[in-house]
């Protein structure tokens, strides 16, 4: 008989109510979180209560302690300290705070036919006909010259206003139908809708953007230079909520990869004294290639092992390096299910399946695996081993037929070290829009692959 495949179904009773309890969490989280800085903010709050402390606060770890390094405010690392010491290895998850959204250009006002609009600039892979006609929220931060720092977070709450793209009306829209999908809205085109009321009295030109420039004044201290010095993202305002009418599933923005991280972090928190040092890395800029000083490419990762190891005595180069080789990882980040309404981009017979746990996924890449780790057999084959010993349902992942595109994640990043790494992460229907669908059992699975491997794992 074949075994049964739905995680569901594989769920024990009491392991059905920790799937509901999780899924509950998770879209508190995924209502709060909606930039890398709002999650590593939300990471350190919830650490914070769960006795994990600040490496720096600290001058020797023992098996046990638990400890976050905050990166930046936008990347994270957090450990549970092991029995064994730090040169034979760690076992490491690493997920990504950051998700395709709308960045505010360094000069966004501007007005035009009785309009104030904001020019935005897009982050990361996202199909443009999707962002307009829908309500977004304003999230992020600008830094006055002498460094103050202002937080911006509205259209989250119930009374806050919402801003949005206004799409062209079918009656005039022709020519733009008659367009590539890639083309029918572009780059250019998304401009959000900021206000309407002009100053009075006011200038006889941009009074309507002379209006905006005083509320963004006089309310939040914004000057217009301000925005030079700001990073500030415009994201989907509706809330994450339950899906069918089972309520099996999670639909919500930016579950890629926060899916990865809160299931990861979820785990750690469930950590306790492990062989190995456990390690979740909550890395930026997964969406752009891992780049900038808060991305897998720059050297975060070393400079956390060094920052642990020189709390037990000087770590030179050869002792970090090694402790990395000796390392093992899942590169926790999420996969593309199979979706009927789009199955000729699917292989059926290797792509995951919605509610059928977590995607085990040896290569990703495109054209030929290009840019892709490709894991090595005999690290899978313990994975798999791992998994099934502790019950955790899997399945396998193949990010769609082959000549049809493809993708990445850190994987490759965390091999040049010579660790063992494999790609593990929930599928989700939607990756990359603006309402991205996840199955709870699968959320479920992914949280207890992540605390079997970086609890049990040896
Ligand atoms: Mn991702
Ligand atoms: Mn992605």
């Amino acid at each position: 008989m074949e075994r049964e495949r739905n995680a569901w179904v594989m769920a024990s009773e009491a392991e059905r109510q920790e799937i509901e309890a999780l899924g509950r969490k998770y879209i508190k989280f995924l209502n709060r979180a909606k930039t890398e800085r709002e999650t590593v903010s939300y990471l350190r709050e919830k650490l914070k209560k769960k006795d994990f402390v600040d490496l720096k606060d600290l001058n020797e770890l023992r098996p046990g302690q638990r400890v976050f390094i905050n990166h930046k405010g936008k990347a994270a690392v957090a450990a549970v300290i092991g029995e064994k010491p730090f040169i034979e290895g760690f076992n490491i998850v690493a997920s990504h705070t950051d998700t395709p959204r709308l960045d505010l250009k360094p000069v966004p006002l501007y007005e035009d036919a009785g309009m104030a609009l904001f020019k935005t600039h897009y982050y990361g892979g996202i199909k443009k006909y999707q962002w307009p006609a829908l309500p977004l929220s304003m999230h992020g931060i600008v830094v006055k010259k002498r460094g103050e720092k202002i937080e911006i977070n509205i259209g989250e709450d119930e009374d806050d206003p919402v801003f949005t793209i206004t799409d062209l009306l079918i009656h005039l829209a022709k020519d733009q139908m008659e367009k590539k999908m890639s083309e029918g809205i572009t780059g250019e085109d998304l401009n959000v809708l900021v206000g309407s009321l002009p100053l009075e009295p006011g200038p006889e030109k941009d009074k309507i953007k002379a209006a905006i420039k005083k509320i963004l004044q006089e309310r939040y201290n914004i000057e217009d230079e301000d925005f030079s010095s700001a990073e500030i993202q415009m994201v989907p305002a509706m809330k994450a909520r339950e899906v069918g009418f089972d309520r099996s599933l999670i639909g919500g923005y930016g579950q890629d990869d926060r899916v990865c991280v809160f299931t990861s972090f979820r785990a750690l928190l469930d950590v306790s004294v492990p062989s190995r040092t456990a390690i979740c890395v909550f890395a930026d800029k997964e969406e752009i290639g891992s780049v900038g000083n808060t991305g897998l490419r720059s050297f975060l990762l070393e400079n956390a092992v060094i920052d642990l190891m020189n709390k037990n005595g000087h770590a030179d180069y050869y002792q970090v390096m090694l402790a990395l080789r000796n390392s093992y990882a899942l590169s926790a980040d999420v996969n593309g299910a199979l979706d009927p309404n789009y199955e000729g981009a699917f292989d059926k017979r290797n792509s995951s399946i919605i509610g059928q746990g977590v995607a085990l996924t040896k290569y990703t890449g495109s054209r030929g695996k290009v840019e892709s780790n490709d894991a090595n057999p005999e690290y899978l084959a313990r994975i798999r081993r791992l998994f099934d010993d502790h019950g955790v349902a899997w399945q396998v992942g193949e990010l769609g037929k082959v000549d049809q595109g493809g993708g990445g994640t850190v994987a490759y990043l965390l091999s040049r070290y010579g660790m063992e790494v494999v790609d593990c992460g929930p599928a989700l229907l939607g990756m990359h829009s603006p309402f991205e669908v996840a199955a709870k059992a699968d959320i479920y699975a992914a949280y207890k692959a992540y605390r079997v491997f970086m609890q049990e794992f040896e």
